[in-house]
């Protein structure tokens, strides 16, 4: 059975990390991988979900039910959909999933079964790897919409191609901290897009990995959703990963929803999420779920993970800065601003992938080849070396 294929490639992101840890270098950085690393360059367990893991009672380890645990439902989707007309009316349909993966996962096949079967969908270019490799596997048409130029959000060639997509289709929208450029819409930027999003049609999915985590606000970083619902009356979907906001990478814990304009929209959306979990994993796991719910139902676990949120992006802000600064103290040539004014866990520096190699190769600093680097990589102790590391490559 196996003889006729080739060995699949290993993933790229993965194998950044594989190398990483092969290479015995004592000052080597990782750039490549999206966690959150403290400012000893460890991982980083919030104090929100040490106090979470300690709240917690005595449990058993029945199955969850097939939408997943309950309060993790009703506790995420009124952080979600906080103040929102949907929440008060009771139109939205929820289901846990096995992070913001699992979500993408259920909502695009979901929509498969609820539409007359949308044969495309649209992604941003550059986008998260696996936008390409989730959609085209469960058999879409992947289409790009072009959305990034000289270190900037590119709002006209992306909204001219918005423009020219299939009434109907979903649309993949980075609802904050794209990923990997860093460059979001500004909020009249939104506003357009939202626009043009109902005028043709087109179904959004708001692919919602960073919030809170971007800002240190999740109301802020939700805004757009938001906007879209209260303002301009559109049905959507959200997904919604827990990975980043609390640190549960590992723990496979989201939710996949769809903020509906009416009760009866939201039973049937809620019927076909529990019937696509059913055909894919049964029933999602337990342990994340109830430490998510405990951080958010005890107000003060909650008030701690809001300063969480705010370590965090702080920190990463921080590092933005320290890491711009040194490249001016050396005058690299080039302009690096972009790594000041992009957003999120990483920053797209536009290296070539001959420079990103000598990064690896001489200095032991590993970053993905399309020259993302999360800038959670980045402390106190490496910042200076990996600017000198960059400056001698730019100049090499
Ligand atoms: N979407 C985007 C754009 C992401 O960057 C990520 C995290 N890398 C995810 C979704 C979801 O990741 P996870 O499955 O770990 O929640």
């Amino acid at each position: 059975a196996f003889q006729a294929q080739d060995l699949a490639p290993p993933d790229v992101q993965f194998d950044v990390t594989r190398r990483f840890l092969a290479d015995n270098d004592d000052n080597k950085i990782n750039l490549g991988q999206g966690t959150y690393r403290d400012e000893n360059g460890r991982p980083w367990v919030l104090p929100s979900v040490k106090m979470a893991k300690a709240s917690l009672d005595e449990f058993n380890h029945e199955y969850l039910p097939i939408l997943g645990f309950q309060p993790f439902r009703d506790e995420a989707s009124r952080l979600l959909y906080k103040g929102t007309r949907a929440l008060n009316e009771d139109t939205i349909a929820s289901c846990q999933s096995l992070s913001g993966s699992g979500a993408l996962l259920l909502v695009t096949l979901a929509l498969k079964k609820l539409q007359s079967a949308p044969d495309t969908i649209y992604i941003t270019d550059p986008t998260w790897v696996n936008h390409h490799l989730m959609f085209s596997i469960i058999g879409y048409k992947v289409e790009i919409l072009p959305c990034y130029r000289d270190g900037a959000f590119d709002f006209d060639a992306y909204t001219a191609s918005l423009r020219q997509a299939k009434a109907g289709s979903p649309v993949v929208l980075h609802t904050c901290a794209h990923n990997p450029t860093g460059c979001d819409p500004t909020k009249e930027q939104w506003k357009l897009i939202g626009s043009i999003i109902k005028e043709n049609k087109l179904f959004p999915i708001f692919d919602s990995a960073y919030l809170g985590f971007n800002s240190g606000s999740f109301d802020e970083d939700a805004w757009p959703i938001r906007y879209f619902m209260e303002v301009l009356s559109v049905e959507l979907a959200v997904c919604l990963s827990m990975a980043k906001s609390m640190g549960l990478y590992g723990e496979r814990i989201g939710l996949v929803s769809f903020a509906t304009l009416a009760r009866e929209s939201s039973q049937i959306a809620e019927s076909v999420l529990q019937s696509v979990q059913r055909s894919t994993i049964t029933a999602p796991p337990a342990y994340g779920a109830r430490v998510a719910t405990a951080v958010l139902s005890t107000p003060s676990i909650r008030e701690q993970w809001q300063k969480d949120l705010v370590t965090m992006s702080s920190r990463i802000r921080l590092m933005r800065k320290r890491a711009y600064e040194e490249l001016v103290r050396l005058q690299t040539p080039g302009d690096w601003s972009c790594i000041i004014n992009q957003t999120g866990m990483f920053a797209f520096l536009g290296i070539s992938k001959t420079q990103i190699k000598h990064l690896e190769r001489k200095h032991h600093i590993f970053m993905v080849e399309t020259s993302r680097l999360s800038i959670a990589g980045l402390n106190e102790h490496n910042v200076r070396r990996f600017a000198e590391a960059l400056d001698e490559t730019v100049r090499h």
